[in-house]
């Protein structure tokens, strides 16, 4: 079964998903409806999979890791499968983006974007399988001490539905690099390209269970999936509150995780910064997307003598942004779901009586189903940073700016919430560049810049609330393996 569903516009396509190499129902035979985010209508279905479905997937992982021809490959075999299973993605290019577009709602633009990265992950993947190894540590007289790095087994990934593309290939990349076998358990909201992307991985060679993808709920295949004692390693990015369960279910096994849990990141914009510069990329840190993004810049922090200017600013360019739906290719897209666009709603109004003053507001495009679930992106100004506003993360295209009035300042604001994964540096002084980025708790610091545009070479990942672990780079290997330890005893 092809989940092609370009051949399928308009119609119900019944996707499925995949186990030991099989594309397969759910056995209790219950689905859930795929709906576009752009008109709220259903246009595919996918398996609504349960505890024993979750089994199956896990038990065909792990004897694909155990007794297949996975666990014989070299590591320069399994880099040729990930720099296959990269050129089937550019050559299904138009395909996946449009599905991954109509799955999510996002613009079409956005949609190409986030496979040219996808094919990326598996491009450097591809390349980097064969080139990670152990050590020989100079030990006692008479012994002989090595390193190995080993897979961790079936590594189980449990993805989002706002990168489902990206994310899924950036675990899938790193983790099948180093030797492991994977159940992935994408977003119900957005499951289709996954499901894609693993009948092309047995097109570019992998063997029947080295990939699996099962769908449904994440109360119900997730958890089962985070809780199974056949899964030796959980990564997931997601929400904080879903990663305590994730983690309290994985610790039941003692298993090792990765948690990517998102953030509020500060921009910070000095006074001798190139604000011309800077105004796009400020913009754009929290419109991506519709702000349904990890590493959204979703604080603005502004030194006191140029607040007002950058405040004019970015409100000239905030009232001109336009929501539309997917294949109008605006600004931004519809939200991901109901629910979704509810809780951004929900946070905006509490923002509003909290005193937070609307610098700005985007709009709807007038042609917009109005069953689709969009909103108009919100800048707010002078926000007192300890609002909800300015500290929880809304995952919406809203944006919290404040003023500050020295790098001291600066520094203690940035850091002032209990997340840390991106943050932004905006100014001239060079010295400063480098001092503030040693004191901004984030995993990635862009000086003069901001986002990566998936940045696949860099090593991603946060501190406190917003996680633990690094994916992406040669970083992501580590997490995806484990060190033993050879120790020989030869006289
Ligand atoms: P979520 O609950 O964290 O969902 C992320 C993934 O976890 C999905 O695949 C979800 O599956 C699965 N999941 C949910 N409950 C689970 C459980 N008990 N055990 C195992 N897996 C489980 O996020 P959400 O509810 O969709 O969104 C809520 C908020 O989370 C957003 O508003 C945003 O603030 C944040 N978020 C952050 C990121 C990020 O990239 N950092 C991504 C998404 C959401 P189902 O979707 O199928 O239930
Ligand atoms: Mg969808």
């Amino acid at each position: 079964m092809n989940t092609h569903l370009s051949t399928a516009e308009g119609g119900v396509a019944a996707a499925m998903q995949l186990i030991g190499g099989a594309s397969v129902e759910a056995r209790a035979g219950r689905r859930i409806e795929v709906v576009c985010p752009s008109d709220g209508l259903p246009f595919a279905s996918i398996p609504r999979s349960g505890d024993e479905d979750v089994d199956a997937a896990v038990r065909a992982a792990r004897q694909a890791f155990d007794t297949g021809p996975w666990s014989r490959m070299t590591a320069a075999e399994r880099g040729r499968c990930l720099t296959r299973l990269g050129l089937l993605v550019e050559r299904h290019a138009d395909e996946l983006a449009a599905l991954e577009s109509r799955d999510t709602g996002k613009p079409a633009r956005q949609g190409r974007a986030d496979v040219a990265a996808t094919m990326r992950y598996y491009e450097f993947y591809g390349g980097a399988a064969d080139k990670i190894h152990g050590d020989t540590i100079p030990f006692l007289d008479g012994y002989t001490a090595l390193t190995l790095r080993e897979p961790h087994g079936v590594v189980a990934g449990i993805i989002p539905w706002n990168y489902p593309l990206q994310i899924l290939s950036r675990v899938a990349g790193a983790a099948l690099a180093m030797g492991n076998t994977l159940v992935v358990k994408p977003a119900e909201d957005a499951s289709l390209t996954a499901i894609r992307i693993a009948e092309l991985a047995l097109e570019a060679g992998f063997p029947p269970g080295v990939f699996n993808v099962i769908t449904g709920y994440g109360r119900e295949a997730g958890a089962a999936l985070s809780a199974h004692p056949g899964v030796d390693y959980v990564t997931f990015t997601g929400s904080p509150l879903t990663g305590t369960a994730i983690q309290q279910a994985a610790a039941v096994n003692n298993r090792g995780v990765t948690m990517e849990l998102g953030g509020k990141s500060p921009q910070i914009v000095f006074a001798d910064a190139d604000i011309e510069a800077a105004l796009p990329v400020l913009v754009n840190a929290i419109t991506q997307n519709g702000g349904q993004t990890c590493s959204a810049g979703s604080r603005v922090l502004v030194e006191r003598p140029v607040y007002e200017k950058v405040a004019a600013a970015l409100a000239a360019r905030f009232s001109k942004l336009v929501a539309g739906p997917h294949d109008a290719d605006l600004d931004l897209g519809p939200l991901i779901s109901a629910k979704q666009k509810e809780r951004v709603a929900g946070m905006v109004a509490a923002a509003e009586e909290a005193g937070a003053a609307v610098l700005a507001r985007g709009s709807i495009h007038p042609d917009a189903p109005a069953s689709g679930y969009y909103f108009a992106p919100v800048l707010f100004g002078s926000v007192d940073p300890g609002m909800a506003v300015a500290q929880q993360e809304v995952f919406g295209p809203v944006l919290a700016l404040f003023p500050f009035d020295d790098e001291a300042d600066a520094v203690r604001l940035a850091n002032g919430t209990e997340f840390g994964l991106v943050a932004g540096v905006w100014t001239k002084d060079g010295a400063r560049q480098h001092r503030v980025a040693k004191k901004v708790r984030a995993g990635q610091v862009f000086v003069n810049g901001y986002g990566a545009g998936g940045g696949i070479e860099l090593p991603f990942g946060g501190f406190r609330k917003s996680g633990h672990g690094r994916e992406k780079g040669f970083e992501a290997l580590y997490d995806m393996s484990a060190t033993k330890t050879v120790v020989f005893n030869h006289g």
